[in-house]
């Protein structure tokens, strides 16, 4: 047990630790200890392991405390020798930091305590040696303050509770007329103390501990009492840290930021984490200490010259007024700046990432007190990737992992005007069911979404949720926002597959259909207001909140190409019309991995034609309607085929319920049945007849065509047709006829031999012949399990996972909304399967089938086109389960390119 080393040093540009040590000495240690390495002014000091936070767990803390204190004694006395002062000591007294730090940056941890090593012996001499008793005074009110709040549970645990030392700061500033911190006097500050000390008298019980080893050892039991406290638990479980890292602690020779005029503190970044542009920025304030720049109590002052421009020119200050008022570290301070601008170049030429830093400035001199990445938006994420690719810092593969993939969705959609959105009153808030930035006039039907534009109206239609009647209006308004339904609810899931902006699930709205109003509280707003939507956060706002368009030029396309590059998995999409390819084609996508020729039946006049289908009394009546339905069909696919220029298309042949498409009120009725000549009553009756209980599982899918062959002969001959024409063009044409909802290997064969019947027909029509393959989806459990036989007629398979899931896990997809929320928070589940692929169930499904059908059919296609496919963790599960594609809606298909690249390149590792 000796012989484990539990305490590293570091100091004047020499460490035990070094930054690969993450895991032992947390981020802020590792990187402390790799600064000193690399030559950059740090403050000496020490970390205590995290494997210690660990024992601290098994052996308490006077155990811990025995083992470590020889260690911890040891180290103190190095920084004592580099410092030149000596902790505890009543002349010359050295005072410390103690600092968490787990191996990844953790809100919830305790906070950092500074100064300590005061007392009322210490402060004197500080005083007295620096011959500034404000300064002493202030560093003793502040350690107070902290070590009241973190290690003697002086803070309020909740908002409404007060805060003792807030309260007597309040009095004090009031009593003498004070509306500054930097206002109060040497003696201010010493009855401050006085005072704080009195509160934890009061209220713990406690004097405060004056003894400076009896204050670190309770600094540094409280961060490893931290690790354990509710808010870090329920953070690590979120993010599924394990509780076994711990977290280590930093103990840190002070340095002053508040010693006076010359003396400042201040974070700053090596590149814009907004927009990623290459310039160095950040904050400082003169005579202050730790976080005041981030805890907003004075105004922070810009780093550099540049940025303090930028800066007074968004708040309307002149260049007069800002260098008197606001000047930048580079004019107050240039020697400073010079070395900090050295440095920040130094440490993200050696990281090789922007780095986020904290620095203090003591009487002149500069010192790094921490360095990490930075966080950023997926903006300046992909810039900065791109940039430091073309500047040699990183390589290919690493400017690749450096993109999360859901990131660029931030970047696809239009966007709402910065300025202009941080004005904005926010009405309420919904799911982020598709993202973008929307406005327009609330209209609550989907027919007046379509007359209004056509008008030409930018509108928002407002639904209590929506359904395949109101495509079209849909596809007419700038976005959707419906009270019910979920993040996969019929409004979602359209929504993102168009691209279009949409909340859904926005419960505190009340809609009245026949006022035509939408009330929140007692906002009530009608038909014609404007709203804008956050398709990003779910927030609904008030009025007309201006937009700007997504840029997707130079380093987007740059990335979008080094993705192919290193991907395996191709990436499809799933487009229904010509104008959705056209946009996949443009995201990258190289293929149709599904296009459902249903959603076709809705645009214009075709309805009445497939409702006079689908009403028909017999085989010759539905015939009839089928013609008149070909030609229609035809042109659609001539137009997809077309786009694509001899990319795969998958057409799947009608697939959902016939109840969808009939009209269920008496007007459209009655409408209907004087155009087709017969009786209301009888439309009435057949409408009825159709309804089913459970019409997910009801006569739907390849049941259609094997109870109506003519169905399928007419699609396979729109497809057929339309393939030889676009041919003709001298446009080559890749098409796969796709057999949807099979369970059972005969559905499949006897669909094939309607499919090629019809197809040789055609063949012999015309003198001529194309190739076409035929498969399947894999969407019915026993489909998967019983693979073999159905690749014995299948020449690819596609995973439908959005069925799949529903009835592998026998969750309806739109019901799950009434048990998911319960179910995540007890822990049954940890995702909604409709958007994170269930690898344990459905994807054993998968990897089987897989299994299966390439056993029989060597290389047999594979690929999926559920929602899954563009969500980056399923598409790495596609990758590992050997598919070869996925196909997803176009504006998830740059996600699903750089998702499949990620798991190729993690694989490689
Ligand atoms: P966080 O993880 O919340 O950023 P830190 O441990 O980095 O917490 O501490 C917060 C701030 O406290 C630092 O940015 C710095 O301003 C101040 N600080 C920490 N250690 C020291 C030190 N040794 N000397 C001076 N200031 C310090
Ligand atoms: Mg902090
Ligand atoms: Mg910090």
């Amino acid at each position: 047990m000796s012989n484990v080393k539990r305490v590293y040093s570091f100091g004047n540009k020499k460490a035990e630790g070094n930054g690969k040590m993450k895991e032992l000495l947390g981020g802020k240690g590792a990187n402390l200890a790799e600064m000193n390495l690399i030559g950059i002014p740090v403050p000496a000091g020490f970390t205590i392991t995290t494997e210690v936070c660990t024992e601290f767990y098994t052996h308490g803390k006077d155990g811990v405390i025995a083992m470590i204190k020889p260690d911890v004694e040891k180290a103190m006395k190095e920084v004592e020798a580099q410092m030149g002062m000596e902790f505890g000591s009543t002349t010359n007294p050295l005072l410390m930091s103690v600092r968490s730090g787990a191996r990844v940056s953790m809100p919830g941890m305790m906070d950092t305590i500074l100064n300590l090593g005061m007392n009322d012996q210490a402060v004197e001499a500080v005083a007295k040696r620096s011959g500034n008793p404000r300064f002493a005074w202030d560093s003793y009110r502040r350690f107070v303050q902290m070590y009241g709040d973190v290690v003697l549970g002086m803070k309020p645990q909740s908002k409404e509770d007060h805060d003792p030392f807030e309260e007597i700061i309040d009095e004090m500033k009031a009593a003498k007329g004070i509306v500054n911190d930097t206002e109060f006097t040497a003696d201010d500050l010493k009855e401050m103390v006085a005072r704080f000390k009195a509160a934890v008298t009061k209220q713990t019980g406690k004097d405060f501990p004056n003894d400076p080893w009896e204050q670190l050892w309770g600094a540094v039991c409280a961060v490893f009492e931290s690790w354990m406290n509710e808010r870090a638990i329920l953070y690590r479980q979120m993010h599924k840290y394990p509780a076994e890292w711990g977290t280590a602690v930093n103990v840190q020779a002070m340095v002053f930021g508040n010693m006076g005029d010359n003396s400042a503190t201040g974070v700053a970044f090596t590149r814009d984490a907004a927009t990623g542009e290459n310039i160095f920025n950040g904050e400082y304030l003169v005579n202050a200490q730790g976080e005041d720049v981030v805890a907003g109590i004075r105004t922070p002052q810009q780093i550099t010259i540049e940025g303090s421009r930028r800066w007074a020119k968004l708040q309307g200050i002149g260049e007069e007024e800002r260098k008197a008022k606001y000047p930048s570290l580079e004019e107050v301070m240039p020697a400073v700046y010079k070395e900090l601008d050295e440095i920040q170049n130094h440490l993200e030429t050696y990281f090789k990432d922007m780095q986020d830093i904290e620095f203090t400035i003591q009487d002149g001199k500069l010192w790094m007190l921490q360095t990490r990445s930075g966080k950023r938006t997926g903006e300046a994420m992909v810039r900065m990737a791109m940039e430091m690719l073309s500047e040699g810092l990183i390589d290919e593969k690493t400017a690749v992992l450096r993109v999360e993939p859901a990131k660029l969705d931030e970047l696809l959609h239009p966007v709402f005007d910065k300025e202009a959105v941080a004005k904005a009153k926010v009405l309420t808030k919904g799911l982020p069911a598709s993202p973008g930035a929307a406005t327009g006039q609330i209209v609550f039907f989907a027919d007046d979404a379509e007359a209004w534009k056509e008008n030409g109206k930018e509108t928002i239609l407002v639904r209590i949720e929506t359904s395949p009647e109101d495509l079209k209006g849909m596809n007419a308004a700038n976005g959707i926002l419906t009270a019910r339904g979920g993040m996969t609810s019929h409004a979602a899931v359209v929504a993102r597959g168009m691209g279009k902006c949409c909340v859904s699930g926005a419960g505190a709205i009340q809609v009245d259909y026949k006022a035509r109003t939408m009330t929140i509280g007692d906002v009530v707003l009608k038909e014609g207001d404007w709203i804008s939507l956050n398709g990003s956060t779910g927030e609904v706002y008030e009025g007309k909140v201006a937009t700007q368009a997504a840029d997707l030029s130079g380093d987007f396309g740059k990335l979008m190409d080094l993705a192919n590059k290193y991907a395996h998995l191709k990436v499809r999409a799933n487009a229904d019309t010509p104008r959705d390819a056209k946009q996949a084609f443009a995201f990258g996508a190289q293929g149709i991995g599904l296009c459902r020729t249903e959603h076709m039946f809705f645009e214009g006049d075709r309805i009445k034609a497939v409702r006079e289908m689908i009403l028909a009394d017999d085989e010759q009546g539905r015939r009839k309607a089928l013609a008149k339905l070909l030609p229609i069909q035809r042109g659609d696919f001539e137009g997809l085929f077309e786009v694509m220029e001899g990319n795969p298309v998958t057409v799947r042949l009608l697939d959902p319920p016939l109840h969808e498409f009939v009209p269920h009120f008496e007007k459209e009725q009655r409408e209907l049945a004087a155009e087709m000549g017969v009786s209301y009553e009888k439309i009435k009756e057949k409408v009825e007849a159709l309804a089913e209980v459970n019409p997910m599982l009801g006569h739907r899918g390849c049941r259609l065509g094997n109870t109506y062959p003519e169905i399928t002969e007419m699609q396979t001959r729109a497809i057929i047709e339309a393939a030889m024409n676009v041919k003709k063009k001298g446009i080559p044409v890749h098409v796969e006829i796709m057999v949807p909802l099979v369970g059972n290997h005969k559905e499949l064969k006897y669909q094939k031999k309607v499919i090629d019947a019809t197809a040789n027909e055609v063949f012999a029509e015309r003198n001529d012949k194309i190739d076409y393959l035929i498969g399947t989806m894999i969407e019915v459990p026993r489909a998967a399990v019983t693979a073999n036989e159905i690749a014995e007629v299948a020449q690819f398979f596609s995973f439908g996972t959005n069925d799949l899931t529903q009835m592998t896990l026998g969750f309806s997809r739109d019901d799950i909304g009434k048990f998911l929320p319960e179910y995540l928070k007890k822990g049954i589940l940890k995702q909604d399967p409709f958007q994170i692929l269930d690898v344990k169930g459905v994807g054993q499904l998968i990897r089987e089938a897989v299994f299966k059908g390439r056993g029989v059919r060597e290389g047999l296609k594979c690929g999926i086109c559920g929602e899954h496919g563009g969500e980056p963790s399923s598409v790495e599960f596609c990758h590992y389960a050997g598919l070869n594609y996925v196909s997803c809606s176009p504006f998830r298909v740059p996600i699903a390119r750089l998702a499949a690249a990620h798991a190729a390149l993690k694989q490689e590792k």
